[in-house]
């Protein structure tokens, strides 16, 4: 019967597929390696091999799929399906990605940005299900967004709207991977986090980061600072409540712009859970108006590394690219 959808999340370092049924829910998902390096037509060929693999696994035909919807970063162009630039996919410029997955598995293909995708997923099915006016951050390598207003994903007139990762927070902070200065990327990413931790040790302040990297400042990672700060590191605290407060002042932005009923934070950095919040949300509610400031809710995601797959496939079965 023809009522599955496949839903794939291509990321820098890994390329999440599953097998979904039309209501959402994950039947089969697997995980395969990127490797960058191969460029789009390998890697797309590996794609589209290891979707019939899956499909035989659980004794499901090509032709029962209805549609297979991707996430993928951009920027991109969505309604044709091509990739236009991708600073971590080196060689996908102007690659036709909707075209070589249809003709590769002869299933109509829909592509996304993939943290559009992710925020279609938390609207559809996780966080923010049963509201229509959200905005998510993902908060990853960079820091990603989606709006979704009034129950539709909101892409703007190009394709571009939701990198809320780069409103500029300090008109000239530190330089951003965009080009431009003081962007919430540049301030608030988790790379920023384990820069900031380091440039203080080597400073000289006293924390427990020291001790847990065993003396060693390249092996600290993000966690390893939710960590500290969790047993009470004055300086770990200090590294998160600041990050809190970087975001909060996006938020504050973005509810005085939009009014929205829900802001969704996702991706690893929220495992530090009311530690970056409580800063967060003080900071948002502080600057914006009342009235927006007191309606939403700033909440965790739900669906963590299941919301691009989940997201992917809602947006194919809707269709809006069509
Ligand atoms: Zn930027």
């Amino acid at each position: 019967m023809k009522n599955k959808v496949i839903g794939v999340d291509i990321g820098g370092t890994n390329i999440k597929i599953g097998i979904l049924t039309k209501q959402g829910k994950i039947i089969q998902k697997t995980s395969i390696p990127t490797n960058p390096k191969e460029g789009p037509e390998k890697i797309i060929k590996r794609v589209c091999s290891r979707i019939k693999d899956l499909c035989n696994e659980r004794k499901i035909k090509i032709s029962d799929i209805i549609r297979i919807g991707i996430g993928c970063p951009g920027p991109l162009d969505s309604k044709r399906g091509i990739i236009i630039k991708t600073p971590n996919l080196p060689g996908w410029e102007n690659f036709h990605l909707k075209k070589r997955i249809e003709s590769g598995l002869k299933i109509p293909a829909i592509v996304n940005n993939d943290a559009n995708s992710a925020t279609y997923g938390e609207y559809w099915l996780g966080a923010g299900k049963g509201y229509s006016t959200i905005v998510c951050f993902t908060l990853g390598t960079g820091i990603g967004g989606g709006i979704i207003l009034n129950g539709k994903l909101f892409k703007g007139i190009d394709d571009t709207a939701g990198h809320l990762g780069h409103i500029t927070i300090i008109p000239d902070g530190p330089r951003c991977r965009c080009g431009n200065r003081g962007c919430l990327e540049a301030l608030a990413s988790a790379p920023n986090l384990v820069r900031k931790a380091i440039e203080g040790i080597n400073s000289g302040i006293k924390t427990k980061l020291t001790s847990l990297s065993k003396g060693k400042l390249q092996a600290i990672t993000s966690q390893m600072i939710y960590l500290s700060a969790s047993q009470g590191d004055k300086f770990s605290r200090e590294l998160l409540d600041e990050t809190g407060r970087y975001l909060g002042i996006a938020v504050a932005g973005i509810l005085n712009t939009l009014n929205p009923e829900i802001v969704i934070f996702s991706g690893g950095m929220i495992e530090a859970g009311e530690l970056l919040f409580k800063p967060l949300r003080k900071e948002a509610k502080r600057r914006a108006f009342p009235q927006p400031a007191k309606r939403v809710k700033i909440v965790k995601a739900k669906l963590g590394n299941d919301a691009g797959i989940i997201g992917s496939v809602g947006l194919a079965l809707r269709g809006d690219n069509f």
